[in-house]
């Protein structure tokens, strides 16, 4: 039986009569930009989230970049991230002319380990920037109060973390601003590329707005150089039609999780996600598992016809377009392990247990050989 990575079409057999309907609406009243479902999808975040606003933009990318641009980063500042991320978490701090400091990971939770983070700080740091990888949140406690002692502002990347919570408190709630991803594979995927940036101060939410179409403070007046990064009503549309499933789903993406994690316990070469105490909620964007035998194990999913994604192959610290940062992979020890050994399997709310029991029989069995 073949089992695919994630699959969309099985949410659509229970959506599309309620997407085509909220497409037709828009085409109807034809506010195509930032039109009236813009503003119900930030009201609904923005309480989603535990935050007084939400502003939504063209993407997760941009939502980083925004707010980093709001965070007052620019030229020479530098930008601690992990060295274990989706491109865009470093790539949006080059673009703002600013470098990305990389910084190790923990070895369980793959998020930026908060031991680390002191010794990168410079006086050129202006903001850290955590990952809450895979759904499950960064340690946010000791990174908030490392910024704090040091003057920095945190940006939340939560762009795989929707709903997830650390010590009951929402993802986005807790830096300066949190930036969500709505990219099809997100846990609220969108139908093109949508993101949103969340916050509880009145005067971030303000500048983050003006950012967005092109720093303008009224009309034809612009009080700073923005971007045009405005939310297609066409996307608020149909993610205002999802949300209400949201916790559902992620709830049902637990249950798979759970499943495997009984499943994996005992399985030689197999190191299962962890989640921590600290963690309300993980939202499970990504269930990943670590092996010293991934090579072997990957060619025997190919073979079974099993789908999986290595999330992420190659750090930070070797990517082509970093390699002027000078950085040596036995700077980043816990990143250069990861990136050799995870991989992540079929995780959605529609899997089916027929389906989960084949992925766990191939892996266990891919395993022992
Ligand atoms: C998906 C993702 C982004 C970027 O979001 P896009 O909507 O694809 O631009 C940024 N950071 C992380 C960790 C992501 O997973």
């Amino acid at each position: 039986m073949a089992v695919p990575l994630i699959d969309f079409s099985r949410q659509l057999e229970y959506l599309r009569r309620d997407l085509e309907k909220a497409i037709g609406y828009v085409i109807d009243h034809g506010r195509f930009i930032l039109g009236p479902e813009v503003k119900r999808l930030e009201e609904e975040i923005a309480a989603l989230c535990g935050c007084k606003h939400a502003i939504a933009v063209a993407s997760g990318t941009d939502a980083l970049m925004l707010a980093l641009h709001a965070a007052g980063v620019g030229p020479g500042d530098e930008v601690i991230v992990p060295d274990f991320s989706f491109f865009a978490t470093a790539g949006v701090v080059s673009r703002l002319g600013a470098t990305p400091v990389f910084v190790d990971i923990e070895e369980d939770t793959y998020n930026l380990d908060p031991n680390l983070i002191e010794a990168a700080i410079t006086d050129k740091t202006k903001v850290i920037m955590p990952v809450h990888l895979f759904g499950q949140m960064a340690d946010m406690d000791p990174i908030m109060a490392i910024a704090e002692k040091h003057g920095l502002k945190v940006v939340e990347d939560a762009a795989q973390a929707i709903g997830s919570a650390y010590k009951n408190r929402a993802a986005g709630s807790i830096g300066a601003y949190g930036c969500f991803s709505f990219y099809p594979t997100k846990n609220l995927g969108a139908a093109g590329d949508a993101g949103i940036i969340t916050t509880n101060s009145d005067e971030n939410a303000e500048l983050v707005r003006m950012l967005r179409v092109h720093g303008q403070s009224g009309k034809y007046e612009h009080s700073l150089v923005g971007y045009n990064s405005r939310l297609d009503t066409m996307q608020a549309a149909i993610l205002l039609i999802k949300l209400p499933h949201l916790q559902k789903w992620s709830e049902q993406r637990i249950v798979n999780a759970d499943r495997y994690d009984e499943a994996f316990a005992g399985v030689p070469n197999i190191t299962i996600p962890a989640v921590k105490d600290y963690t309300t909620f993980h939202i499970y964007n990504q269930y990943t598992l670590a092996s010293p035998k991934r090579t072997s194990i990957l060619k025997g999913l190919d073979d079974a016809k099993i789908g999986y994604c290595v999330y992420y192959p190659i750090p930070f610290h070797k990517q082509p377009c970093f390699a002027s940062l000078g950085y040596k992979p036995e700077e980043l020890p816990v990143t250069s392990r990861a990136a050799e050994q995870v991989f992540s399997i079929p995780i959605y709310p529609e899997l089916t247990a027929e389906e989960q029991e084949e992925v766990i029989a191939t892996i266990t069995r891919l395993a022992n050989e």
